[in-house]
């Protein structure tokens, strides 16, 4: 059973949700299947896949205009969260602390976090790309409360249509089980994500530590995102 996890970023609608639920109604597959859609899709159509959201406050309730919070998000019906993805530590400003502080914040509600954590092309030129998901893992999962998910994402490879080699993924997700188990939390699952489509699907997810995938752009459409849910029954 691998874990298969949509990303849509800010894309689709509540019907283009009902109609990827229905495709994926008609396959037959034991793996688990979530889709991190906008604010606004959460409380949408039911199906198969889990409903997750791309962010939530550190905060608990208040004056913090645009803000959504974990309990709010349980309240839509969300089961996952996306925590420190690539966008939100560039665009919003989400440093490995305040991941941490939403991830517990989603525990808290019985929300799992998928934490992401990844070097950008830069950090990878300085040869600093274990340190990177050393301190993004240590910093940004909490030591309890619950269970949590971690998404290898190179930053420098998402949505470029390329991918590391398989033995740098390797090394990464050897990398974060061992941290993870010193952590107390071996076990917990590790996805890779950036520019997995149908056609990379299976060896990668063949890859040891590799418990899944992280998709974005892939995952809009039926016809892109079962073959990557296919690649591995
Ligand atoms: C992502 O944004 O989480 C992602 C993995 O994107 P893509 O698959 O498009 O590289």
């Amino acid at each position: 059973m691998k874990i298969i996890a949509g990303n849509w970023k800010m894309n689709g609608s509540r019907s283009g949700l009902a109609a990827m639920q229905k495709s994926l109604g008609e396959i037959d597959t034991e793996n688990r299947v979530v889709l991190c859609v906008p604010f606004t899709m959460i409380d949408g159509a039911g199906g198969p896949a889990a409903i997750g959201a791309q962010d939530v406050s550190c905060h608990d309730h208040g004056a913090f205009t645009g803000e959504v919070s974990a309990s709010m998000l349980a309240d839509a019906g969300a089961k996952y969260v996306i925590v420190g993805h690539s966008e939100c530590r560039m665009y919003h400003g989400d440093t490995n602390e305040t991941v941490h502080a939403k991830a517990e914040m989603a525990l808290s509600v019985g929300i799992t976090p998928i934490i992401c954590v990844g070097e950008t092309m830069q950090e990878r030129d300085a040869g600093k790309t274990l340190e990177i998901i050393e301190s993004g893992v240590r910093e940004s999962a909490p030591n309890d409360g619950g269970d949590v998910i971690v998404a290898y994402e190179p930053r420098w490879a998402i949505g470029a249509g390329i991918t590391p080699t398989e033995e740098d993924i390797a090394d990464a997700h050897k990398l974060i089980a061992d941290i993870l188990d010193s952590m107390g939390r071996g076990g917990t699952p590790i996805l890779y994500g950036a520019s997995v489509k149908g056609a990379n699907a299976a060896q990668i997810m063949s890859i040891p530590h590799v418990d899944g995938v992280l998709v974005g752009g892939a995952s809009l459409k039926p016809d892109d995102f079962i073959p990557i849910i296919m690649a591995t029954k």
